[in-house]
């Protein structure tokens, strides 16, 4: 049963609270490896589920458009302390609904339409926002893409550079939706430097590690940084832009009024919740282990005969291409989810098929090590892709290890359920 139990949505409204029970089941029953998913804790719950969606709050605190403020204020300033202590910045907008919206908020603080953003080119693992041409930043703004080496699958520096100092785009962002591999935020800085470029670290997947000390933090190097909170940080759905002292009012200011109406406080009541257990020793241990269950993961996945770009990884994300096994990614993912492994087909770099159906899966270890699993299941993990990959098409075979999976899922808590 979902945990806080929901006995009056079930009695106001049983059709909801069925599907609510229902993704709850299917959430504990899961391998869950969706690299940009988690499982909040009950306390995260909770915060999101209380009266604080209730109210309006435009502005900023001590400067806002509606009375009432009282405990609004204190909450949004309590998210706002404890996202500096954690992550040791001078300022810290809480605001932003979710990635995109936090992204957009650094277009328009620092670029006007038609200018330059450099960022990570979306099939090589960059994200729609960084000026992908589908996106509101690559239909507005003029954009340069950097990618990987096909022969490492890493992000090549010199690439970045040339193209930098060929371009001189006003703003650069480094960070993306499918890099395995650590974020060189010192080269950036040292490029952006040299082409007077402003750098914005995105660490929306990678945020949790940066926070715990398991991935380099861009503080010091990248004077914006944009994360979502539900990611690796393990916070509700929503955002920040972290920024040093000179960066902070235009910040503020583009993402109120430049954007946004009233923030979500439901949500930033639940965000200094998940910050405030990310300052912990608990938090430390935790992203420590969904890297070293990544690197287990993706070392039984490459003894199975799997190719990983870039050949393994650094952090909580692993990109399988499967040219070599013969199945695209899309109906490997169906079939994976049958077997109930959940992840996403994914774009590889250099791919050679098309978006909606590429040569690869992603896959990320922030949702099960949340679940307590550890090195030792792994080698397990890795076995029940190997087969399902093999048993793509025979659903007997999926749903006898779908079976074994949720035996296993079983013996493992998930917050949220009871
Ligand atoms: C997830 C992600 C975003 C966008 O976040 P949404 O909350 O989905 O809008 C932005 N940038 C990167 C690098 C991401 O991984």
């Amino acid at each position: 049963m979902h945990e806080p139990a929901i006995p009056t949505l079930t009695a106001a409204d049983p059709q909801v609270a069925e599907l609510v029970q229902a993704e709850a089941r299917r959430q504990f029953d899961k391998v869950r490896l969706i690299a940009s998913e988690n499982y909040v804790s009950t306390a995260v719950l909770e915060a999101t589920g209380s009266v604080l969606t209730n109210k309006y709050s435009e502005g900023y605190a001590g400067r806002r458009y509606y009375e009432g403020q009282q405990v609004i204020d204190q909450v949004e300033l309590l998210a706002v302390a404890r996202a500096k202590e954690l992550f040791g910045v001078d300022h810290a907008n809480v605001q932003p609904y979710s990635g995109s919206p936090a992204n957009l908020a650094v277009y328009l603080a620092f670029l006007e339409p038609g200018e330059k953003v450099m960022g990570m080119a979306l099939p090589m693992g960059g994200h729609l926002t960084h000026g992908w041409n589908v996106s509101a930043t690559g239909k507005w703004f003029q954009s340069v893409r950097y990618g990987v080496r096909r022969e490492t699958g890493r992000v090549d520096m010199d690439e970045v550079r040339d193209l930098a100092l060929a371009e001189r785009p006003k703003v650069i962002f480094c960070g993306g939706t499918a890099i395995p591999r650590t974020i060189d935020f010192p080269a950036f800085a040292a490029i952006a430097e040299e082409v007077g470029a402003v750098l914005v670290a995105d660490i929306a997947h990678i945020a949790g590690l940066v926070a715990g000390g398991a991935h380099p933090s861009p503080v010091g190097h990248a004077p914006v940084i944009t994360t979502t909170t539900h990611k690796t940080l393990r916070g509700p759905r929503g955002a920040m832009v972290l920024t040093d002292a000179e960066h902070a009012k235009a910040i503020d200011k583009a993402v109120f009024p430049g954007l946004q109406g009233g923030p979500h406080n439901h949500t930033t009541a639940a965000i200094a919740v998940a910050l405030g257990e990310a300052l912990t020793p608990d938090f430390r241990t935790y992203a420590h282990a969904i890297v070293a269950n990544a690197q287990a993961l993706a070392a039984a996945l490459v003894e199975r005969g799997f190719d990983l770009v870039s050949g393994g990884t650094d952090n909580h994300l692993i990109l399988i291409d499967l040219t070599s096994k013969e199945l695209g990614g899309k109906p490997a993912a169906q079939a994976l989810d049958r077997a109930g492994v959940e992840l996403n087909y994914n774009a590889v770099p250099f791919d050679s098929r098309k978006p909606f159906d590429p040569s690869g899966i992603r896959l990320g270890t922030a949702a099960i090590t949340t679940r307590g699993l550890g090195v030792e299941q792994m080698p397990q993990v890795a076995a029940w892709i190997d087969r399902a990959v093999a048993a793509a098409g025979d659903d007997a075979e999926l749903d006898r290890i779908g079976r074994e999976v949720a035996e296993l899922m079983a013996a493992y808590p998930m917050p949220g359920w009871a």
